[in-house]
């Protein structure tokens, strides 16, 4: 039988301390039950619990860990330039080196500012669209998940709806009635909402694919409305790439998709697994961030140098290796045999397993899965070693080290595990 007795005491103790024992709310296991495992290391696909545990990884930090964990590169570019110094306020070349990969993958952005996660890269994209708009509203969608931010709270999807609380308290009313919030995959809502709030509106701001109520993907024609839309009102278009970003190409959703946003989020993939988050744009738009512009925005942490150098080596690596097209391949290969079990919304090296009858296209439909069944699945993969998202409304990712003969291995586990569910 399986033991977590060590990370069970670890959890006893963690609640006493920390709020829930977790310093995220859905690291608490709250809606498949039981207590988390406390993590001890990881390497490659892999990590090991306190109680020594090994399992197969397909959280990988919530998709920064694209290289798998401690990627020997990344690890001693880290130890390197933490020899040198871990922080210094004030500009370091390797902030330059990081911006250069950045704005050569994504040609919609020219200039980019650091940050030290994706909520602040959100939050600050969002404050930008206001001030070179002068606009207050913004239109954001059902499910969709950008960070935590007051004005972004609202109709939130991951841990937000894992929890039953995707509008927060403590968000002032007034900050949440200037978000307008419409149903994902939905351009006649869009529409209709340019035609009554238009010259109100400073921005969209979208997950190109969503995968913050599980994976979902756009429907033909979705993006393409929200970009002519934008650019019919002048409002812009806010491209929340922190999972996608370096995930789905190396140029992101938006060079897969073939639609430039006015403004992309970054984070995730971008830090190589330290805080790193970013945002950026054309020319014209980021200068207005200060100190060139009027939009404030700053960070004492923002571009550090751990997290520079980490970031520079993930996408060193990636560019070099581009591993994109294997990795969908392999994705799709592990998924195919579990495809007439359960609904499967992937792409890429990303994708959801839905417990539910119907297609999975937006908010609505997302929370029709059956979560009960999807915590006795987690549950049942946990005792294999097999470490899935601990809520049904996240995407599961596949890694560089992920091989085919290890997700050979775990398919034909999942599938047992999936044929042995009560409704599966
Ligand atoms: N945007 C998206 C699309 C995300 O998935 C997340 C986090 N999962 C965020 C923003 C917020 O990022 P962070 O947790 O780094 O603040």
């Amino acid at each position: 039988m399986f033991k977590t007795r060590k990370s069970s005491q670890l959890f006893k103790s963690a609640q006493n301390l920390l709020v829930g024992g977790v310093n995220s709310p859905v690291r608490a296991f709250k809606s498949v039950g039981g207590d988390p495992i406390f993590v001890q290391k990881g390497k490659g696909a892999y990590f090991w619990d306190a109680d020594g545990n090994k399992y197969t990884d397909f959280v990988s930090s919530w998709g920064p860990l694209i290289l798998g964990h401690a990627y020997p590169p990344i690890v001693s570019k880290i130890k390197q330039q933490a020899a040198k110094g871990s922080s210094f306020g004030a500009p370091t070349d390797l902030e330059v080196e990081m911006a250069k990969l950045v704005c050569h993958a994504i040609p919609s952005i020219e200039k980019v500012r650091f940050v030290s996660s994706g909520t602040e890269a959100a939050m600050s994209a969002i404050r930008l669209a206001r001030g070179y708009t002068k606009r207050d509203k913004i239109i954001k969608f059902a499910g969709c998940y950008h960070g935590h931010s007051d004005g972004l709270l609202v109709k939130a999807g991951s841990g937000a709806t894992t929890l039953g609380i995707p509008d927060s308290a403590g968000v002032p009313n007034s900050y949440s009635q200037q978000t307008l919030v419409l149903p994902y995959n939905n351009s006649q809502a869009v529409e209709e909402c340019f035609n009554a709030h238009g010259e109100e509106i400073a921005a969209i701001i979208v997950e190109p694919i969503a995968a913050n109520m599980g994976v979902i993907l756009p429907q033909q024609g979705f993006l393409e409305t929200l970009r002519k839309l934008t650019q019919k009102w002048g409002a812009l278009l806010i491209f929340d790439e922190v999972i996608t970003g370096f995930r789905i190409s190396y140029g992101g959703a938006q060079e897969h998709l073939r639609i430039r946003p006015d403004i992309t989020c970054l984070g995730k993939i971008i830090g190589g697994g330290l805080p790193v988050g970013a945002f950026g744009g054309s020319r014209k738009i980021m200068e207005h961030l200060a100190p060139i512009g009027p939009v404030y925005q700053a960070g004492t942490l923002s571009g550090n140098p751990l997290a520079m150098a980490a970031g520079i080596e993930t996408l060193s690596q990636l560019k070099k290796l581009n591993p994109y097209k294997k990795l969908e391949k392999l994705t799709q290969k592990f998924i195919q045999s579990l495809q007439n079990e359960v609904q499967i919304n992937q792409i890429g090296s990303m994708f959801t397993l839905f417990f539910s009858d119907q297609p999975v296209t937006d908010y609505t439909s997302a929370l029709q899965a059956n979560t009960k069944l999807y915590a006795q699945f987690f549950h049942k993969l946990l005792e294999e070693g097999i470490y899935f998202p601990p809520s049904q409304f996240e995407a599961a990712f596949i890694s560089c080290a992920h091989d085919e003969a290890l997700l050979e291995k775990i398919s034909h586990k999942i599938l047992k595990t999936l044929r042995s569910l009560p409704h599966a």
